[in-house]
C-alpha cells in the first residue's frame, strides 16, 4: 500500500475528490488515503488556510491529490497553493493539455504540454505601499530556477518523444527579468539538437495559440505567463473540466486540477471531475503505475469523450458522481 496525501479543498473540491478517489481505487492500485485539510473550510478549526500538519504529511509521503481551495481575497492569508508550492518547493507546474474526442471544443487533436514555472515571477508575493496611493510588486527571476524550469521541460521534451519547445517571454519590455530567461533558454537548446526550439513573446503567442495550436508541442514560461496561458489552452480543450495538472519538485509531488473551487456551483452534483480525474491519471503514472494511468485515461475518453456521458459543463446532464461511477466501471473492465 501506498500512503498518498487527499486534500479535499473548498467548493466543488470535496465533490471531485470523491470522484478522483473513486476512480483511482477502482484501478485496484494499493492506495492508503490519508485525509488532510487545506484552505478555507479549515480556518475554524486550525486559524490558517494551510495547517503545518498538511504541509508535513505532503511532505512526509511525497504525493498529494489535491482539490481547488478558495483563496478569500485581501485577507491576510497567503494563498494556499502559492504556500505549498514555496514550502515544498514544487518548481515545475505540468500541465498536458488534449483533446478527448466527444467532448465539445472548437478544435480537434489538440496535444500541447504547459511547462509552468512555480515559484519565482511575481508570485513570491513580495508586494508593498509606496505611500497611500501606490502599489510595488516586485517580479523576482534568478539565473537557478530559470534553469531548473528549462531544464525540466527540455528533458521532459526529450524524453517523451516530443519534437519542439517553445520558450515565451516578454524580454523586449522586460529585458532583465524575461531577458534572463531567454538567454537561459537559448543556451539551453544548444545543448538539445534534436529538438526544434523557438522562442514566442506571449502576447503573439495567445494569439498563434488560438489560430493555429497544432504548431505547438512543448511551452515553457514564466510563473504568470504560465497561469494565463495554461487556462487558455484548457480553453482549447473543452475548458477548466477536463485540464489536469501537477505540480512537481525534486521529492514532492501534488496532483491537482487546473481549475478552482467554483463556488457557484458547489455541491450540486454537477461539477466536472475530469479534470481531477485525470490529474490522478498523472499521479498514478507518477508512482510507477502506468498501466492503471491508461486505463483512467482510456476509460475518460470512452465514457465520458464519448458524448455519452457529458456533465452540465458541456451540456450534458450526467452528474459528478454518475459520471465518476461510469468512468470507475469503465477502469475495472480495462485493468
Ligand atoms: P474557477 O476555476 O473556480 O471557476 C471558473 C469558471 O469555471 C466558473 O464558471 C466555474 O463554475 C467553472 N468551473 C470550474 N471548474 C469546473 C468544473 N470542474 N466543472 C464545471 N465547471 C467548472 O475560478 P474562479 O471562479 O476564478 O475561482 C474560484 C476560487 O477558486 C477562488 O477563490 C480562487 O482563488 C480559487 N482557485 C483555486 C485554485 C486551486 O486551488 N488550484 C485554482 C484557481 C482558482
Amino acid at each position: 500500500m501506498r500512503d498518498v496525501i487527499i486534500i479535499p479543498g473548498d467548493g466543488i473540491g470535496p465533490e471531485v475528490a470523491a470522484a478522483a478517489r473513486l476512480v483511482l481505487g477502482a484501478s485496484g492500485v494499493g492506495i492508503n488515503w490519508i485525509e488532510k485539510l487545506a484552505g478555507a473550510a479549515c480556518i475554524e478549526k486550525y486559524h490558517t488556510p494551510l495547517p503545518q500538519e498538511t504541509i508535513d504529511a505532503v511532505r512526509s509521503a511525497g504525493v498529494a491529490l489535491k482539490g481547488p481551495v478558495t483563496t478569500p481575497v485581501g485577507s491576510g492569508f497567503r494563498s494556499v497553493n502559492v504556500a505549498l508550492r514555496q514550502e515544498l518547493e514544487l518548481y515545475v507546474n505540468l500541465r498536458p493539455v488534449r483533446s478527448i474526442p466527444g467532448i465539445p471544443s472548437r478544435y480537434e487533436g489538440i496535444d500541447l504540454v504547459i511547462v509552468r514555472e512555480n515559484m519565482e515571477d511575481l508570485y513570491a508575493g513580495v508586494e508593498h505601499m509606496v505611500g497611500e496611493d501606490a502599489a510595488e510588486s516586485i517580479k523576482i527571476f534568478t539565473r537557478g530556477g530559470c534553469r531548473r524550469i528549462l531544464r525540466y521541460a527540455f528533458e521532459y521534451a526529450a524524453s517523451h518523444g516530443r519534437k519542439k519547445v517553445t520558450a515565451v517571454h516578454k524580454a523586449n519590455i522586460m529585458k532583465l527579468t524575461d531577458g534572463m530567461f531567454l538567454a537561459e533558454a537559448r543556451k539551453m537548446a544548444a545543448e538539445y539538437p534534436a529538438l526544434i526550439y523557438e522562442d514566442k513573446i506571449v502576447d503573439a503567442l495567445c494569439m498563434e495559440l488560438v489560430t493555429a495550436p497544432e504548431k505547438f508541442d512543448v511551452l515553457v514560461l514564466p510563473n504568470l505567463y504560465g497561469d494565463i496561458v495554461s487556462d487558455l489552452a484548457a480553453g482549447l480543450v473543452g475548458g477548466l473540466g477536463v485540464a489536469p495538472g501537477a505540480n512537481l519538485g525534486d521529492k514532492t509531488a501534488i496532483f491537482e486540477a487546473v481549475h478552482g473551487s467554483a463556488p457557484t456551483i458547489a455541491g450540486k452534483n454537477v461539477a466536472n471531475p475530469t479534470s481531477l480525474i485525470l490529474s490522478g491519471a498523472m499521479l498514478l503514472r507518477h508512482i510507477g503505475e502506468e498501466r492503471a494511468a491508461r486505463a483512467v485515461e482510456e476509460a475518460v475518453a470512452a465514457v465520458a469523450g464519448g458524448g455519452k456521458a457529458l456533465t452540465a459543463e458541456h451540456g450534458g446532464k450526467t452528474g459528478t458522481r454518475e459520471l465518476a461511477a461510469a468512468v470507475a466501471a469503465k477502469v475495472k473492465e480495462l485493468i
